[in-house]
């Protein structure tokens, strides 16, 4: 695998990374439901689409098989159960409802921007709009090229995307998660709103980050990418190209892996 490769661009510099010859083959991004809002208050705004679909067709053009796990917080949340009085588990339900709204607007913008296949598959039964999620078949759909587009997380509520995220890449042998977040650099060793000499990490292990409970991703799913050794990417989706960067080795943001080195932006000190 491309690991090894891509820790030493990483801990070594070695612009020969640089070159446009991508460190993966397959990859899973993780994308919230907030990137496809943008900065504005409504669900879904065309900007942030016609961002997402450029992004996403920029590391698609390099030939790297590409799946997504979409989030739903756009539209609703199962968190916020206690401020309706409703049981947790239907909140669930309604947010993993929206994850497959926002599939189908990613399967419309996409295939109306390129001549991509998009698979929109689901963990609940939505056969009408959505194909059910069959790992051989996604697995399959990936080989062929085709963009997947996994909604409503694992279909099991008390569970967010994160974990989907990265259940999803381990069952579709995916080399990394791509877990985008909407203007944050990485994962920072302290909230850089509260803490001004909060520092980025170039790369952590998955442990330290559990240990330290860096929260920029759900706790399970991260003891999930621990256990099964999946490496997870947190980089800024809104800086343009970022994320056909880190394909092709520049790394920017936050490499996190078992046993990655801990280093910061500033001078590689541990932190
Ligand atoms: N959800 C769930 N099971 C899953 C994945 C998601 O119940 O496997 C629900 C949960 O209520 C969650 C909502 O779907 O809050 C939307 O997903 P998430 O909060 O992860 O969206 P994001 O924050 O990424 O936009």
């Amino acid at each position: 695998m491309h690991i090894t490769a891509h820790l030493k661009s990483q801990g070594e510099g070695d612009e020969a990374m640089a070159a446009d010859k991508p460190i993966y083959k397959r990859v899973l991004l993780k994308l919230s439901g907030q990137a496809l809002a943008g900065k504005t208050q409504n669900a879904l705004n065309p900007e942030a689409i016609t961002h997402i679909v450029e992004e996403i067709l920029s590391v698609r053009a390099l030939g790297i098989e590409i799946a997504i796990v979409v989030g739903g917080g756009n539209i609703f949340r199962g968190a916020v159960s206690k401020d309706w009085q409703i049981e947790r588990a239907e909140a669930d339900n309604m947010g993993m409802l929206a994850t497959v709204i926002n599939g189908i607007m990613l399967r419309a913008a996409l295939t109306g921007s390129s001549d991509c296949e998009v698979r929109v598959m689901s963990a609940l039964h939505t056969p009408e709009v959505a194909e059910p999620f069959i790992r051989l078949r996604a697995d399959r759909h990936l080989t062929k090229g085709a963009i997947v587009v996994l909604t409503a997380g694992i279909g099991q509520p008390y569970l967010t995307t994160d974990y989907a995220a990265v259940q999803r890449a381990i069952e579709l042998r995916c080399d990394a998660v791509l877990a985008a977040k909407n203007g944050v650099s990485g994962v920072f060793n302290a909230d850089p709103k509260q803490d001004p000499e909060a520092k980025l990490y170039r790369s952590i292990g998955l442990g330290d980050a559990i240990r330290q409970q860096l929260a920029f991703m759900d706790l399970p799913a991260l003891v999930m990418a621990r256990d099964f050794n999946k490496p997870i990417h947190v980089f800024d989706f809104d800086a343009p190209g970022s994320m056909r960067g880190i394909c092709l080795g520049e790394a920017p943001g936050t490499y996190l892996a078992k046993g990655a080195k801990t280093k910061i932006y500033d001078g590689d000190a541990a932190a």
